[in-house]
């Protein structure tokens, strides 16, 4: 399984507006000079990191994710020139995934059209919300009719591979209201859907307006419901649960994350990227660029390093992470796979944890894969306190 995966991030940090839950490196704003500065330090960080990491051959690129923030308010002329610009540093094929995150606010037929043509072939849509006063309680730009709309246009434009990013568990919300979010989703008839529950993060405005104590989240008991619903539905319906929050229809799972889940190797490219590369000589390096914007600008202007830190992975490490991203999928992890990362099979290395999870139905060791049980991956953070 040497050399792993190679994909690429991109992370564009625009957005319309700050919504009311978001503590993601992103800013509202998008005046055109910014994305001409981004633009610039995005070439000179691939050209920076195709020089320093890089295996020798370059390994062809398997995918490449334009994710933020909101990749859609881009010019899709730049998003064609960085594409290019990625082309001649690395080898492609045309089964190299890419795609980009586009929100209902930010797409055009036009842009559509234009994507299209860049040979970007999956779509992810921020849609979040089927329900006009959720999307407002969520602080979202866009409406229920837009979201639909803009599914319409893409299929119209050609997107055979279309997710729809959704949250449950904001506040108020019901299991009666989420089965019919969930009833409308599927009427769309996407290929992919990512349902995940929503975190309240210190200092955004939907937790200053729950300390006031205006809005309520669900109980933990209606969570979980709306958890288990989730699923139930889902794969009534015919989409597959492959990872603990994301569901596919046949074989339209999301390659590019499939790959990170499995230790895949992928630059981190952008202001606040994170990347994890392995060296040909085996050493794992995580990197993280810098963050604000100015600063990771700043670096390009004066030839530096786009990187905040670089570290290297340990084999401890290492092998705890595969652990982690691994068993987040209901296929689980390869055996082979962890004894390359870890140097020993988990039996050996973990054997009393195993042997309880194992017990108690939560792990199931097969011969050639490591998988959380159904019950288990409802209980992924004990099993990794377990495991790790
Ligand atoms: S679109 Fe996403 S990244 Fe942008 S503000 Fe909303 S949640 Fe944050």
């Amino acid at each position: 399984m040497f050399p792993p995966s190679f994909s690429i991030y991109v992370h564009v940090p625009f957005c319309h507006t700050k919504c009311h839950y978001c503590a993601f490196d992103s800013i509202p704003s998008r005046p055109t000079h910014a994305f001409t500065s981004w633009r610039k330090a995005i070439l000179a960080d691939l050209n920076y990191q195709a020089k320093t990491l890089n295996h020798h051959p370059p390994r062809p690129v398997t995918s490449i994710f334009f994710g933020g923030g909101t990749p859609s308010l881009l010019p899709p002329a730049i998003i064609g020139e960085i594409l290019q610009h990625i082309q001649q540093l690395w080898p492609q094929s045309n089964q190299t995934e890419i795609t980009l995150e586009a929100n209902p606010e930010s797409t055009t037929p036009a842009k559509l059209h234009d994507w299209r043509s860049l040979g970007i072939n999956r779509l992810s849509l921020g849609i979040q919300a089927l329900d006009d006063h959720r999307l407002s309680l969520l602080g979202r730009p866009h409406t229920t009719l837009q979201a639909r709309q803009v599914f319409a246009e893409s299929r119209k434009a050609g997107f055979e591979t279309i997710n729809l990013d959704l949250i449950h568990s904001s506040p108020g919300h019901t299991p009666h209201q989420w089965q019919e979010e969930l009833s409308l989703a599927m009427e769309l008839n996407p290929e992919h859907i990512s349902c995940y529950a929503l975190t309240v993060e210190p200092g955004t405005p939907l937790e200053r307006q729950l300390n006031a104590a205006n809005l309520q989240l669900p109980t933990d008991e209606t969570a979980a419901t709306l958890y288990q619903l989730t699923q139930s539905v889902l794969e009534q319906h015919g989409w597959n649960r492959y990872e603990i929050s994301n569901y596919a229809r046949q074989d339209h799972v999301c390659r590019h994350n499939l790959a990170i889940w499995l230790s895949g190797d992928y630059l981190g490219v952008g202001p606040a990227a994170h990347g994890k590369m392995t060296h040909q000589d085996g050493a794992i390096i995580r990197t993280h660029n810098h963050w604000p914007l100015e600063g990771y600008i700043h670096t390009q202007k004066h030839h530096d390093a786009p990187f905040q830190w670089v570290e290297l992975s340990s084999p401890e490490e290492a092998a705890a992470d595969c652990l982690i991203m691994g068993l987040r999928l209901v296929a689980g992890i390869p055996r082979q796979l962890y004894r390359e990362i870890a140097g020993a099979d988990l039996m050996e290395k973990k054997s009393a944890a195993v042997d309880f999870l194992v017990k108690e139905g939560l792990l199931l060791m097969d011969p050639t894969s490591i998988r959380l049980s159904p019950r288990g991956l409802d209980f992924l953070d004990t099993c990794l306190t377990w495991l790790i």
